[in-house]
């Protein structure tokens, strides 16, 4: 079993970016290699500035190149509390931000040739008990008035039609949803930005952060040190101490994968029919695909532990279980492939872009990062640029995590872990 995320392992080799000669001046500086840097990094230079990239490890080593490769549709919170919380008209345009950003990943895919298996296959949505298909019901009807989205509900009797399963109760589908090679779609990525002009560091982290008098930053790398106008922060769920202020209103949250072996035709059509992206209803819950070559990507939060290559594998146990238990016709494939990696949530369970002292940043995605990321590289580009209103999350804050001498380190996970798997069994 390899412990390397299924889609770099599958894409064509990256070219070695690091060691490469630091400019000691750019127009602007992007700390981080993943959708959010190299969007930017491609939208900013497509601008003509000069734009350099600076990456602690590689391109897509962050969760960028680690997740579900699921480019889906709909807000990280329910619409309910979009409403709630910023009134119907704003909540449509959070909503709508999310389909822009499904529609930027195929139109970067088109024009700039980026070969991915982008395919827009559908989201299933499944119920994992009757009353959370009640409420897919209520759900249906609130996208179709007040959001313009139109969705199927699938009764419990007609599951089967999309889903080798007797688990769960219905669903509701969405017909918008992606499925792409997020490892290939990376690598196109930071292949346009450098056709755009834009340069790439590899194994070069950013250590240090420093306003200069002239209003720049001078940003110390491990390679030497960089002046720039403008600094952009898209390390997300991996930022470290250099960013610390980032780090804080951050938690991050370790997902997990495992991969099966190839399932081959026959059984890959009876598990999921129409090749649908399935994402279940429970608060610990699961997110299921399979890859172009037909085997089953079976992800979830497992244990609701931070990932390293011991805890990757215990997890990997937990889900193989879990996968069993809803398709039991996958008992005894083998499993290929486990990898984990953390997924930055804010407190508020929205993403949060925007400038602070300078600072450019944008994060906590909340799992909605593949299209969302994407999008916020280009919605940065036109910030730096002076059009703030290209941002969707303007004027929402960024609340830090409410935990007394909070650093980024989310000590409490087990117990919010414990909380959802009794909220799972009981509401
Ligand atoms: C297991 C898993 C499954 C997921 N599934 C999905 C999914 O199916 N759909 C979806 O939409 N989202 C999903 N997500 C979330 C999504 O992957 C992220 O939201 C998105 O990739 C964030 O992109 P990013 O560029 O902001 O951050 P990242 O991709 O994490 O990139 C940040 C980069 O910054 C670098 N860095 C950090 N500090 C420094 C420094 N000091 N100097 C230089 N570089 C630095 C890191 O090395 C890293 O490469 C998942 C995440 C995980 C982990």
């Amino acid at each position: 079993m390899k412990q390397i995320p299924y889609w770099l392992d599958t894409a064509p080799p990256l070219p070695d970016r690091s060691g490469r000669p630091l400019p000691d001046q750019a127009d602007v500086v992007v700390i981080g290699g993943g959708l959010t840097g190299l969007s930017t990094a491609l939208h900013t230079a497509r601008k003509g500035a000069r734009v350099v990239l600076v990456e602690k490890d590689k391109v897509g080593s962050g969760a960028s190149g680690r997740n579900g490769s699921m480019c889906t549709q709909g807000i990280t919170i329910t619409t309910g509390q979009a409403r709630e919380r910023y009134g119907q008209e704003r909540a449509r345009e959070l909503y709508d931000s999310f389909r822009h950003a499904v529609d930027l990943v195929e139109e970067l895919t088109l024009k700039e040739g980026i070969d991915c298996d982008f395919r827009r296959s559908g989201r299933l949505g499944v119920a994992f008990k009757p009353a959370h298909f009640e409420r897919m019901r209520a759900k249906q009807r609130d996208l179709a008035e007040n959001f313009g989205h139109e969705t199927t509900l699938i009764g419990p009797g007609e599951l089967r039609t999309e889903l080798g399963s007797d688990y769960y109760h219905g669903a509701l589908l969405d017909p918008l949803s992606a499925g792409l090679h997020i490892g290939k779609f990376v690598h196109g990525l930071a292949e346009a930005a450098e056709r755009a002009g834009a340069e790439i560091h590899e194994r070069n982290a950013a250590t240090a952060l420093r306003r200069t008098s002239a209003g720049g930053f001078e940003v110390e790398t491990l390679n030497g040190l960089i002046r720039a106008r403008q600094v952009v922060a898209a390390t997300d769920a991996y930022s470290d101490g250099a960013l610390s202020w980032l780090r804080k209103r951050l938690i991050c949250v370790g997902s997990f994968i495992i991969v099966t072996e190839p399932l081959g035709e026959e059984l890959a059509r009876e598990i999921i029919p129409n090749a649908r992206l399935v994402v279940d209803s429970k608060n610990i819950g699961h997110y299921i695909r399979l890859t172009p070559d037909n085997r089953l990507a079976f992800g979830g939060r497992a244990r609701f532990a931070p990932s390293d290559p011991a805890s990757d594998r215990k997890s990997g146990a937990v889900l193989k279980r879990e996968m069993a238990e809803i398709f039991p016709q996958l008992a005894n494939v083998r499993i290929d492939y486990v990898w984990g990696g953390s997924v930055g949530f804010s407190y508020d369970r929205i993403p949060h872009a925007g400038e602070n002292d300078g600072l450019y940043y944008s994060g906590g995605y909340c799992g909605h990062g593949v299209q969302m990321a994407t999008y916020m590289g280009r919605a940065l580009a036109e910030m730096m640029d002076g059009r703030p209103e290209a941002n969707p999350w303007r004027g929402l804050g960024f609340p830090k995590v409410p935990v007394p001498f909070y650093n980024g380190t989310a000590w409490f996970l087990p117990f919010a872990g414990a909380y959802y798997k009794v909220k799972d069994r009981f509401y």
